[in-house]
């Protein structure tokens, strides 16, 4: 059968009519996820994470226990003490009004995404780098510490930067850290122990099983304050912007994060727990 030219012309412009349609469907569903689920409940801003928060009259929040200046356990008190710490207090008084409602939980550079995603926390301040990959997973705040990946090292090694290491060097890192990668990348081949914690790893390096200790170098000078014997070596060759993580799509939660660290960095209060910390005031 032989179709007329109007109805050719028809089911064409049909045929066309119905493809954009169907684009603008899947653009709309696109932009919504974007937004982070805006659905007849809840405006993008409003993932109910905060009211959650509230009810529950207190902040569950990932931190780390083993890295001196972040974020340390101190055994006798049981005090959880660092720069991550002091910056979830002030999250948790900026969502609750008090920066003592707030239980610290202890992550790993390895368990903290499975521990946010599963819901045990609230929030991972744990000397996070915000990264591509990372974006997949977790959304990010704005950046509010700014490292660099370098090298710890017995004092007298023969590695004194990262022009030093080669194939035959042993490094040593934390699983699940970006300076694994890091190191993988700067130096094809080399041999790297991965150790489940910083304190294992440091342990090991004083042990004498491997030649340098690769992390941001916030971490690696908390580490050579605890022992003169190790020292930091070379210049940093990474960027390592730490954000705090929270789950995919909770927008609320985020904006109380970069509202606390606009009004922290505003009011002094940021530089104070800066050089409380680090021992100098940040760059500008
Ligand atoms: N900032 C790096 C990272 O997020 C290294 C420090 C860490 O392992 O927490 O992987």
């Amino acid at each position: 059968m032989k179709m007329s030219k109007s109805f050719k012309m028809v089911s064409v412009l049909t045929i066309a009519a119905m493809l954009v349609i169907a684009g603008c469907g899947n653009n709309k569903a696109k932009n919504n996820n974007e937004a982070g689920g805006n659905t007849a409940a809840g405006t993008a801003a409003d993932s109910g994470a905060i009211a959650k928060i509230k009810e529950r009259g207190k902040l569950l929040v990932g931190v780390k226990f083993d890295t001196r200046l972040f974020g340390l356990k101190d055994p006798a008190s049981g005090n959880v003490e660092g720069f991550d710490i002091d910056i979830s207090k002030a999250i948790a008084k900026k969502i609750l009004g008090d920066e003592n409602a707030i239980e610290l939980k202890e992550v790993t550079s390895k368990t903290r995404i499975p521990m946010l995603n599963n819901g045990e926390i609230d929030m991972v301040v744990a000397t996070m780098t915000i990264t591509e990959d990372r974006k997949k997973e977790v959304d990010f705040s704005d950046v509010y510490f700014q490292a660099g990946q370098s090298l710890l090292v017995k004092k007298g090694s023969p590695i004194t930067g990262i022009e030093a290491v080669t194939k035959d060097t042993k490094i040593l890192g934390s699983k699940g850290a970006t300076s694994i990668k890091n190191i993988k990348e700067k130096v094809p081949g080399v041999t790297v122990l991965e150790f489940d914690n910083y304190q294992d790893a440091f342990s090991a390096l004083k042990a004498g099983q491997g030649d340098a200790l690769t992390t941001d170098d916030a971490i690696l000078y908390g580490m050579a304050s605890q022992d003169p014997g190790f020292e930091v070596v070379g210049k940093p060759f990474t960027d390592e912007p730490y954000g705090i993580a929270v789950q995919k799509g909770n927008t609320d939660v985020v904006k109380a994060v970069n509202d606390t660290l606009t009004e922290l960095k505003a009011n002094g209060e940021y530089d104070a727990i800066y050089t409380k910390w680090i021992g100098k005031a940040p760059a500008k």
